[in-house]
């Protein structure tokens, strides 16, 4: 059956300005990383994608590599699009990246102007589309001359590939020269997308002042830690968990005695709030408006449904940020 939106999808969401930009995102954002590639069930995709649209969340968050295999997540994204959300796509905000490896031989790696400029073209070809919203370097390249992956940038917005471009995974020195070399060619840097939960707070040293001071937005990846700061793990390992599957990025040797006894005490806090672990987690990233999204996963509809929930109840007293910080140093 044809998609047709719900009308009242703009009425829960909350949407911030993306630093000193005119574009405003959700603050709760999707991504494709898992759950969207070749291997995948194409429905259960189709129907996150759909149900988050409905929800008000109006950003998609891509990767070249996303998959497995990978560029199967970008086709995943284009089949959804031209079946469901053509309608949609002035309201949708999507984007992709470049940085990590994609293809063999020198140009389908890290930061030159050869593998950016080529590797978006294969994006659009792959998702149907004529511009992605943002355009993001993937991680810093310590070989290539950062002024010359900062031109691949700019030129890609010239050339109406992308409205806007972002970095992902810079460090806060990296960062502040990045936003000097894009100020000079005249394209500013809209976004900085690092990693960002309770369980793992490296933004807090530097980055997030330079993206102040700067007028940048941020989007915090990762904010569940992958699942970590959810209910999923309380109680063992369940099958149809991140960490039982065959991910790289999240096993059983995560789950520590020390992880456990942490995300059960912010649990009994969040129970407290009346809210689940993953509702609290995003708030937490959420708080004093220095994150414009939390940019989250999911393999179920239902959990973008209780994550969107989060905002809810955004607020956090200081006692309640306090004992916070004193589970997660224990
Ligand atoms: P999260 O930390 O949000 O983890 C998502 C996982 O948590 C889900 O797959 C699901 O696990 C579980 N989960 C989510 N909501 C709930 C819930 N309400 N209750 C219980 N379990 C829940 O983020 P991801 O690690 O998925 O990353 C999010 C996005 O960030 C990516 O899709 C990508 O767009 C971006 N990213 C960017 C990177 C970069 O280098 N720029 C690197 C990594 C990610 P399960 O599958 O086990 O059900």
């Amino acid at each position: 059956m044809t998609y047709v939106a719900s009308e009242d999808r703009y009425e829960g969401m909350i949407y911030n300005r993306c630093g000193r930009s005119g574009l405003k995102l959700p603050a709760i954002s999707l991504g494709l990383w898992h759950n969207f590639g070749g291997i995948d069930t194409y429905e259960n995709g189709r129907n996150m994608i759909t149900r988050a649209f409905d929800l008000g969340i109006t950003h998609f968050d891509l990767a070249n590599n996303y998959g497995p295999p990978p560029g199967s997540a970008e086709e995943t994204f284009g089949k959804i699009l031209s079946r469901d959300l053509k309608a949609y796509r002035d309201e949708i905000v999507i984007s992709s990246k470049a940085g990590y490896y994609m293809w063999p031989g020198p140009y389908g790696d890290w930061g030159s102007r050869k593998y950016l400029v080529s590797s978006l073209d294969q994006s659009l070809k792959r998702m149907g589309l004529d511009y992605v919203d943002i355009f993001y370097h993937h991680r810093m390249d310590p070989e290539t001359p950062l002024e010359e992956t900062m031109m691949a940038l700019d030129h890609i917005v010239r050339s109406g590939k992308a409205l806007y471009i972002g970095i992902s995974n810079y460090s806060p020195e990296k960062t502040r020269e990045a936003i000097s070399i894009l100020k000079d060619l005249g394209t500013p840097l809209l976004i900085h997308q690092p990693s960002y939960s309770m369980l793992d707070r490296w933004v807090e040293n530097g980055l997030l002042d330079v993206l102040e001071e700067n007028g940048v937005g941020s989007i915090a990846f990762t904010p569940l830690a992958q699942g970590l700061l959810t209910n999923k793990y309380l109680n063992g390992v369940p099958v149809d968990s991140r960490a039982a599957s065959a991910s790289v990025f999240l096993n059983e040797g995560n789950i520590t005695p020390d992880v456990l006894r942490k995300i059960r005490a912010l649990n009994q806090m969040a129970a407290a709030r009346g809210q689940s672990l993953a509702q609290f987690a995003l708030a937490w990233v959420l708080r004093g408006g220095r994150v414009t999204s939390a940019l989250i996963g999911a393999s179920k509809v239902s959990q973008i449904e209780d994550n969107v929930a989060a905002l809810n109840h955004l607020d956090f007293s200081k006692e309640e940020l306090d004992r916070i910080e004193a589970i997660l140093k224990t």
